[in-house]
């Protein structure tokens, strides 16, 4: 487990032009070892620009990203990007041992985890053999297997069907329960952010700043039911933090 700490963190990209545009503005952002975060704002707001400067993919024009503490002699950070990002000429079991040192013997980890995600007997197939849900998962078990102290995600489950999202953000509670890893956890779903979070973060529209900060943690105990009616007002509250932040009344 670890403790992420981001500072002013600013943003800009070239525009083409003399001018730059502004992706994210000051950006201060404190999560705590083991908490769960979950960041929203309207698509273009910075968010995956957020992330990749926590990842480190990506340097800010200002401000700094800390992580410390963690398992090892090093904090390990594990990404889960929109798309499943998979090796297409690789089998599922080796798009997991890529992650992993080669030297050890990975295949009773592999299985594990490919049980874990609900992927048992898959090892063999190739990403094009499985369904979009599938690929997640296996997105998901390639980020986990690594025993990450921090895993960032970047709106993992808006490409895929309500239903499967819906039973892959029960099972990473499950996941995330049983690992406690620091988890922030982009989304532009006010709901899926109330069912997940200890704490919502909302940002506003771009050049994105945290604007408000919404506390399901205080509201809701967990292990939380996804059909709890109280995670509408959470997300209701959620929704009017997003247009206040845009602005609107
Ligand atoms: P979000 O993930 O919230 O949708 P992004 O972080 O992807 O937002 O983008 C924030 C802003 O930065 C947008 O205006 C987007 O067009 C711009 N942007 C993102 N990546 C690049 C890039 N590589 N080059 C230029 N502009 C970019
Ligand atoms: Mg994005």
């Amino acid at each position: 487990m670890a403790e992420l700490i981001a500072r002013g963190i600013t943003k800009s990209y070239p525009n083409g032009t003399a001018t730059e545009r502004r992706a994210i503005a000051s950006v201060d952002l404190h999560v705590a070892s083991g908490e769960l975060v979950c960041i929203i704002g309207p698509s273009g707001c910075g968010k995956t620009t957020l992330l990749n400067v926590l990842a480190g993919l990506d340097s800010p024009d200002a401000g700094t990203v800390e992580i410390t503490g963690g398992h090892g002699p090093k904090p390990v950070t594990s990404y889960v990007f929109q798309e499943p990002r998979l090796l297409p000429w690789s089998t599922v079991s080796s798009n997991l041992r890529f992650v992993l040192d080669a030297r050890r013997d990975t295949r009773t980890l592999v299985d594990g985890w490919l049980e874990r995600v609900g992927l048992a007997g898959r090892g063999d197939d190739y990403p094009r053999q499985l369904s979009i849900g599938q690929r997640q998962r296996v997105a998901v078990a390639r980020a986990l297997i690594v025993q990450p102290d921090v895993l960032l995600m970047d709106e993992p489950f808006s490409a895929l069907d309500e239903l499967t999202a819906s039973r892959m953000r029960v099972e990473l509670l499950a996941l995330w329960s049983e690992l406690r890893c620091t988890v922030v956890f982009v989304t532009h779903n006010p709901l899926e952010a109330a069912l997940l979070a200890d704490r919502i973060l909302v940002m506003s529209p771009g050049p994105g700043r945290i604007v408000q900060e919404i506390r399901p943690a205080d509201a809701l105990p967990r292990p939380r039911d996804p059909d709890d009616a109280r995670l509408w007002e959470l997300s209701r509250r959620a929704v009017a933090a997003l247009r206040a932040g845009a602005g609107e009344r």
